[in-house]
């Protein structure tokens, strides 16, 4: 009895921090293709049954790390794939020339704050300067950022209109590997192989070496799959097209 009382105190407790946070469902990875969780503020309602190619994304977070991303991008192109960086502002400003690199691979370069602060517990005020300071060090590094992507997907009910009035669309992931937690590079393969499905959006981190390691294979089984790796920005114009196609299965014409 004594045992239930302290489980519901606890779980009154979290309560507030949850109802406020309301990126909490995609920052434990149950996202799924619930478009409020993992593309919150889209015009479209996500239909990946209807993608006419099985097209993933993958998003490095974090970044640019100094001795990782050159990794990265060298094991991209050798797998001719493209990927999303979602970069720390601070960091950006110290690496310029790794922003540069991505764009000039054809990398997308997408704003994750400048300080990898969590949004929910600062006023519109601080997350409007932060997301703006990120935007500046990254422009100066030669990218033009679309995507925005919340440090541990930690949202409130503003911060998709505050990165909006900055030109960005807010995205989450549907697929989490886990890669932060030290885990072995076999095992982040595995959690990203699991989740592999068409449309979907992989988190992984720049700053994490498992990563590194585990790179070449998700690359080379998802080749083998059949899975086209692309920015944020081609996933979307697959997935317009996807729910385009929905909508007319939905309401078929004369
Ligand atoms: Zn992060």
């Amino acid at each position: 009895m004594t045992r239930l009382f302290v489980a519901a105190a606890l779980l009154l407790a979290a309560w507030p921090l949850r109802a406020e946070e309301v990126g909490w469902v995609a920052s434990h990875g149950r996202a799924g293709f619930v478009t409020a969780h993992l593309y919150p503020g889209a015009a479209i309602t996500l239909a990946p049954q209807h993608l006419a190619a099985p097209i993933v994304a993958l998003t490095f977070d974090d970044g640019p790390h100094g001795t990782n991303d050159p990794a990265i991008l060298e094991i991209l192109r050798q797998h001719k794939a493209a990927a999303t960086f979602f970069l720390i502002g601070r960091n950006a400003a110290h690496h310029p020339d790794l922003v540069r690199a991505m764009v000039a691979d054809g990398h997308e370069v997408g704003n994750h704050t400048n300080d990898h602060i969590r949004l929910s517990q600062h006023t519109a005020v601080e997350q409007a300067a932060t997301i703006a300071q990120a935007n500046a060090a990254l422009v100066l590094g030669g990218a033009q950022p679309r995507w925005f992507r919340p440090p541990f997907g930690s949202l409130d009910s503003d911060t998709v209109a505050i990165a909006r009035a900055q030109g960005l669309e807010t995205m989450l992931w549907t697929v989490d590997s886990k890669d932060y937690r030290n885990i072995p590079a076999a095992t982040v393969e595995e959690r990203v192989m699991a989740g592999l499905t068409p449309g979907a959006v992989v988190l992984l981190h720049s700053n994490h070496h498992n990563t590194v390691e585990a790179l070449p294979n998700i690359l080379a089984r998802g080749g083998a799959l059949g899975y086209r790796f692309v920015t944020l920005t081609e996933w979307k114009a697959w997935m317009e097209r996807a729910s385009f196609v929905a909508a007319a299965v939905k309401a078929p014409g004369p």
